[in-house]
């Protein structure tokens, strides 16, 4: 049974790929007191984060803020630009991608569902040269939306979104290209504008190191046009009256004042670090982790080095182990959450999330939690990952320091 008042020493290890742990500094700006959402501060505080975020998407485009979870701006995204019965071309990246293709179908769309076999793309990510194919093939133009996710937080796979938009272009194709970085904003570099994305769907509780409850369309003039044509039903979602009163900084209905000071502390935070650092910092992570995933002899749910996620870190546990009772261990003897396996993984992996608010220690203190429990969990390891993601980390941290010093 839950035992409600467990309280063990120290803070407790939350390593889910998302939500993932908030900085003292932003819960400090969320407890502020909740202001007039008609009043001139909260005006210039909507001004502030409408303006900050665009650089995060990188994107000179309206970035849509709704006061909603990660599903919400998914809805968003497909019932403002498209029609009932069109074509949406999909592809089977993981758990995440199938919720929203099952999505697609609910509000009417006809999505179609590209994948590789099995669990195949569950490992790789997308394939665009299928994608290009299969636009090629769409003759009539039915195809009205091409919709990936960019880091599939089931597996720990991040998709090469540029080659998708190449493969879009090859085709000459005029679909509207939809993208999904909820996990991946803020983390693994994005680029809105440049990549030609039509509507970039993220939200807080990941790399933006916010608790969850808001979430993000990014929308270029191209989505913004067909929503004037698009058939779906819409009314919270629409984009038109929140883009109309984002002008002076305020929205049509009550926004999430509070989160949206953490918003403005976590734009600051990234920006004082750089976002190519707050990169360079998840990939470095990344890499430590795969060491010590490798040295325990244990496989990496990421199949291509190409697509490995700075994110999240996917973990395989030899056949016959649950995984989930590895996590149960490490939860109740040392206070840390690590991902369950979703879909067709339940059972069959965990994920080490490394993202947001996660420095080398924590790193560290997280694989020092994960080693233990796969002993404790009776799950043979080949050696200790530790060495090796130390020996990776501080290699890193002696090169940082000569450069400094050059
Ligand atoms: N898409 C991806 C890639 C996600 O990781 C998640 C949540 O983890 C979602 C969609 C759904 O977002 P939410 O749970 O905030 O509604």
């Amino acid at each position: 049974m839950l035992k409600l008042d467990f309280h063990p020493a120290g803070r407790h290890f939350l390593q889910i790929p998302g939500p993932s742990p908030v900085p003292d500094r932003i819960l400090r700006a969320m407890s502020y007191p909740t202001i007039d959402h008609r009043g001139p501060e909260f005006g210039a505080l909507g001004l502030k984060v409408l303006d900050g975020i665009k650089k995060i998407f990188k994107t000179q485009q309206p970035v849509v803020i709704y006061p909603a979870s990660g599903t919400g701006a998914w809805e968003a995204a497909l019932v403002n630009t498209l029609s009932p019965g069109d074509t949406v071309l999909m592809f089977e990246t993981g758990h995440f991608a199938t919720l929203w293709k099952k999505m697609a179908e609910s509000l009417g769309l006809k999505p179609e569902f590209l994948g590789l076999p099995g669990v195949e793309g569950w490992r790789r990510g997308v394939q665009s040269q299928m994608i290009e194919e299969r636009l090629r093939a769409d003759t009539e133009r039915k195809i009205k939306a091409v919709c990936v996710v960019h880091n599939e937080t089931s597996t720990g796979v991040t998709s090469d979104i540029a080659a998708v938009r190449r493969a879009i272009d090859a085709a000459d194709h005029p679909a509207l290209f939809l993208v999904d970085t909820i996990s991946g904003l803020a983390s693994a570099d994005y680029r809105h504008d440049e990549w030609g994305v039509d509507v970039t769907v993220s939200g807080s509780q990941k790399g933006l190191m916010l608790p969850p409850g808001i979430s993000f369309n990014a929308v270029s003039k191209k989505a913004l046009a067909a929503s004037k044509e698009a058939k779906l039903p819409r009314s919270f979602w629409g984009w038109d009256e929140i883009i109309e009163m984002n002008k002076g900084g305020y929205w049509p209905y009550t926004p999430n004042t509070n989160l949206l000071y953490g918003l403005n502390e976590a734009l600051e935070m990234i920006t004082d670090e750089g976002l190519d650092n707050v990169f360079a910092r998840h990939n470095r992570l990344a890499e430590a982790c795969r060491r010590a995933v490798r040295a325990w002899g244990l496989e990496i749910q990421c199949e291509d080095p190409a697509v490995y996620s700075p994110v999240l870190t996917g973990v395989m546990t030899p056949q016959g182990i649950d995984a989930d009772a590895v996590r149960k261990v490490i939860y109740e003897r040392f206070d840390m959450s690590l991902g369950t396996g979703l879909g067709k993984m339940k059972g069959r992996m965990f994920r080490i999330g490394h993202l947001g608010d996660c420095n080398d220690l924590t790193l560290m203190a997280t694989l020092a939690g994960c080693e233990m429990g796969l002993q404790l969990a009776g799950v043979p390891l080949a050696g200790s990952g530790l060495p090796a993601a130390m020996a990776f980390l501080a290699s890193e941290a002696k090169a940082a320091t000569l450069k400094a010093a050059a």
